[in-house]
């Protein structure tokens, strides 16, 4: 085994769970099953190399100029990798170069911009969890932000869901245990966990990790030392983070770059009793983030609203769409702040154009911290800074109610002096080719790049002079390679030359010379050039260096931009989309006037959306709706939820006027679903569904329920339908509003009994066969189901409609006749409700069963049985 073999293994033990990328020269090879995976991975060929007697092992390797694009599809591939680098110079190294990991990307550890979406936060989270309580840490290490939370163990899966993290350490029992234990196992089970020792959850190990990093005696500051659990998350992603030592260095051809380590901000603790609980359900059913067929960004809520300027204005309203608050006084400053955007068109036009020119803030900040953030960079960040006095000035003129959104734009002057005076206004790409530093910055990179310039100077010069001493016109002034700068001489006139002139080189028709002073003027040109681009390096990393002190002042000046893109957007939104600002309270009604479906009304032509209103009130909570397929019901349900919604987020919402009652938690049941991905039938979804909206939701929640009952046969769907209302309606411990979208008109009959319920229907004209929604909510049950006028209208064959016509009209008739028998033998309203559709009830109805034996009674069941099956 060759050392080079045996140094590779070492590591590889070491990093057994990561794809190992070794360093050879320019390119990063793997190994044995290493190679076998990347190669079938990155469609990249398979090789073989000899490190050894008799050993030949597989190889696949990419080369290092590339390696970044390489890395992003494995990491997107869920896979983790070990960077491997050379730490010593080949050049100078006798042997074997030193070898070492110098990072391990992971799919939350990523640092890379190109493996970025840039409108998303990339999160690392943890979870720690102890009998009844768990813990959830996460930071995004692009930006610094860095939260945790406490919270009972059953609300973790909402809380985890809500976050998205591309990555989620857990510790190895508790991921035993979770895989053990089916009821978690069927849970979102997309998330990708890292399972690591359960020491490093333990409190005291955590907590001595966390002061460790902020450099603090007490977590006290962080409100946080009563929150163990939260202590241990925490904890855990502090020392994964000094394990897998993000740093963005991974392409350094000269050996490991003195990188420094991603930073992370203030911990800061949070309750999840602030935010509306919204599951990730609710949030798919809702459509908040991605919409349509085709799970489109501009179909979705957020693409009905989102007209930031800035990347960390569409992080943050994001984050906000996801997290609503449950805070009033909190919610009224949003408000306001988007009130004072919209009634001042001039500011938010000035504000917008100046938002223009705000770079992500957050992650070149990042990268400054690193050490690897381009000059470029540095000028976009100067010239977001700059616009913080004007956007400062701007959010005055919005009047003193906005001066705690004002008070966080606060302007890093000498940060931006500082990158004023150090970074050339069109630097180049690469620092260290002497045009990153401005002249005037550092007097040793001016008196370098005078020197070098002085030099080539003389060099330029020296042809015509030399031409002059010795007379020849022909004479030339040159460069190559190997001999530097040279005086070129052709072969008939290199007799009689100068003493001073040294012959170099000999060719067919010319000779080659140097004079002493070329050499030393050579000379100061090439040193120069590796002194200065020393020099420019220092003096980058000091600039650098010195940004990054300002990083906390920065990072809440970009959080408050944020803040203000976001507003602004809204603002902006609203008066573009015709929103108004919604009335939040703590009461329990819930009323909107001309309310409108966000993203549906996008969609049609200006005019044509019909706009319906709703009251819902602890008086009348169940809201029935009912109304032929395609009418509108789904649109006109979700819209009230999404009002809710952007309300509690501080959005302006769509309609003439909307009340609010605050809202804890949004719940929807939406049928017809199938959840292929959890390997779930749709009816089992459906119920598991609602039996967690009948377990959980409070009198402040917000239920939508389409089309329950409809994944199974129409009796069951019913039956189904109608107990769960009941329920929602009768438990004491319920008392939530709900909103129940169906197409079963039988369950018109349903307000009759119960109080709280109200019956709506979508208004349809009925003409002969035409039909024609209206898409208009009115007070009332729907009679029929007019599916086959829903059919006509999709297109199916003439044939085809007009069979279904005739099969409904038998049905119907028999469906009365055995009505009136029905009210006859058993006049409960529970039977009305099920009027038979078919002979079977006029069969049982008929039976003699005192006079049955068993075995005719047996018969006559089978029979019964079939001819049951036989209609379903
Ligand atoms: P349902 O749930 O009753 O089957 P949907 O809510 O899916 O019906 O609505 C069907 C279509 O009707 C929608 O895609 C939309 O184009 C249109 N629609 C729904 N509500 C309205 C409305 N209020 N105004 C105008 N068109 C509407």
């Amino acid at each position: 085994m060759t050392p080079i073999r045996r140094q590779y293994l070492k590591i590889k033990e070491a990093y057994r769970d990561s794809i190992v990328l070794f360093r050879m020269g320019d390119f990063y090879e793997t190994f044995d099953d290493d190679a076998r995976l990347v190669a079938s991975e990155l469609d990249i060929t398979l090789t073989g190399r000899s490190l050894g007697k008799n050993l030949r092992v597989p190889m696949a390797g990419v080369p290092a100029h590339s390696v970044d694009s390489y890395l992003a599809r494995l990491v997107r591939k869920g896979h983790q990798v070990a960077i491997c680098e050379q730490l010593s110079d080949p050049a100078l190294s006798k042997g074997l170069v030193d070898r070492d990991v110098v990072r391990v990307v992971t799919p939350g550890t990523v640092f890379e911009d190109s493996l970025l979406d840039q409108s998303v936060n990339n999160y690392l989270a943890a979870i720690a969890v102890n009998g009844a309580w768990a813990g959830l840490a996460y930071a995004d290490i692009t930006t610094g932000e860095f939260s945790a939370v406490q919270l009972p163990v059953d609300q973790l899966p909402l809380e985890l869901s809500r976050v998205a993290p591309a990555e989620v350490l857990v510790s190895r029992s508790t991921l035993s245990k979770w895989e053990s234990d089916q009821a978690h196992g069927a849970q979102d089970a997309d998330y990708r966990f890292t399972p690591l020792d359960d020491s490093l959850f333990e409190e005291e190990t955590a907590a001595a990790n966390l002061l460790a990093h902020f450099r603090i005696h007490t977590l006290e500051s962080f409100g946080c030392e009563q929150l163990p659990q939260a202590v241990s998350a925490a904890g855990a992603i502090v020392d994964y983070l000094n394990r897998t030592r993000p740093s963005g260095n991974l392409c350094s051809s000269t050996g490991p770059v003195e990188g420094k380590r991603v930073q992370l901000g203030n911990l800061t603790v949070y309750s999840a009793q602030q935010y509306m609980a919204l599951d990730s359900r609710t949030r798919r059913n809702l459509e908040l983030f991605e919409g349509g067929r085709n799970k489109d960004r501009e179909l979705s809520l957020l693409g009905a609203i989102d007209r930031t300027r800035t990347v960390l204005g569409s992080r943050l309203l994001r984050r906000w769409l996801g997290q609503p608050l449950l805070d009033l006084s909190a919610l009224e400053r949003r408000l306001d702040a988007v009130e004072g955007f919209c009634s001042n068109g001039l500011t938010r036009g000035s504000v917008t154009a100046l938002l223009a020119s705000v770079p992500d803030l957050e992650r070149i900040m990042g990268r400054t911290i690193a050490g690897t953030v381009a000059p470029r960079e540095l000028l976009a960040l100067k010239s977001g800074l700059e616009c913080l006095p004007d956007l400062r000035k701007y959010v005055d003129e919005l009047g003193p109610s906005l001066d705690w959104l004002r008070a966080g734009l606060v302007p890093s002057p000498e940060v931006v002096s500082l990158i004023e005076a150090a970074i050339e206004s069109e630097p180049s790409g690469a620092v260290g080719e002497g045009n990153a530093i401005r002249s005037g910055f550092s007097t040793e990179i001016d008196e370098l790049k005078n020197a070098s310039a002085n030099a080539r100077q003389f060099i330029a010069g020296l042809e015509q002079r030399e031409r002059e001493r010795t007379g020849m016109r022909s004479l030339k002034v040159g460069y190559n390679q190997v001999f530097g700068y040279y005086i070129e001489v052709s072969k008939s006139q290199a007799t009689n030359l100068p003493d001073d002139y040294i012959r170099r080189q000999t060719l067919t028709h010319a000779e080659r010379f140097i004079v002493p002073e070329l050499k030393e003027y050579e000379s100061l040109v090439l040193t120069a050039r590796e002194r200065l681009a020393e020099a420019e390096e220092a003096a980058y990393r000091r600039v650098c260096a010195q940004v990054a002190e300002s990083a906390e002042i920065v990072g809440r000046a970009a959080a408050a931009i944020a803040q203000v893109d976001v507003f602004c957007g809204l603002a902006q939104a609203a008066v573009d989309n015709g929103y108004v600002r919604p009335v939040v309270d703590e009461g329990q009604v819930i009323r909107i006037r001309e309310g409108r479906h966000p993203v549906v009304e996008r969609v049609l032509s200006s005019g044509e959306y019909v706009p319906n209103d709703v009251e819902l009130s602890n008086d009348a909570r169940i809201l029935v709706l009912t109304g032929p397929n395609m009418a509108g019901k789904s649109t006109y349900i979700r819209q009230v939820a999404l009002i809710v919604l952007l309300a509690q987020m501080g959005s302006f919402v769509p309609a003439a006027e909307a009340h609010i009652g605050l809202v804890d938690r949004i719940f929807t049941r939406v049928g017809l679903q199938d959840d292929l991905a959890t390997g779930q039938s749709t009816f089992m979804v459906e119920m598991v569904e609602t039996a967690a909206i009948l377990n959980q939701a409070t009198p402040r929640s917000l239920v939508i329920l389409d089309e329950i009952g409809r994944g199974t046969s129409t009796y069951d769907g019913l039956s189904i339908a109608r107990a769960v209302i009941e329920h929602l309606h009768n438990d004491p411990r319920l008392g939530c509003k709900t909103l129940f979208a169906t197409h079963y008109h039988e369950l018109v009959e349903l307000a009759g009994t119960l109080p709280g319920v109200r019956n709506y229907s979508v208004a349809v004209t009925d003409e002969g066969n035409e039909v024609v929604f209206l898409h208009r909510i009115i007070p009332g049950g729907a009679d029929k189901s007019y599916g086959v006028h829903v059919a006509r209208l999709a297109g199916l064959p003439p044939g085809v409609v007009n069979r279904a016509w005739e099969v409904l009209g038998d049905l119907e008739s028999s469906q009365e006749s055995s009505r009136k028998r029905s009210v006859r033998a058993s006049p409960s309203q529970q039977l009305a409700l099920f009027p038979a559709t078919s002979s079977l009830a006029d069969d049982v109805l008929a039976l003699d069963v005192t006079n049955m034996t068993p075995l005719e009674a047996l018969n006559k069941l089978y029979e019964l049985q079939e001819q049951a099956n036989s209609l379903l």
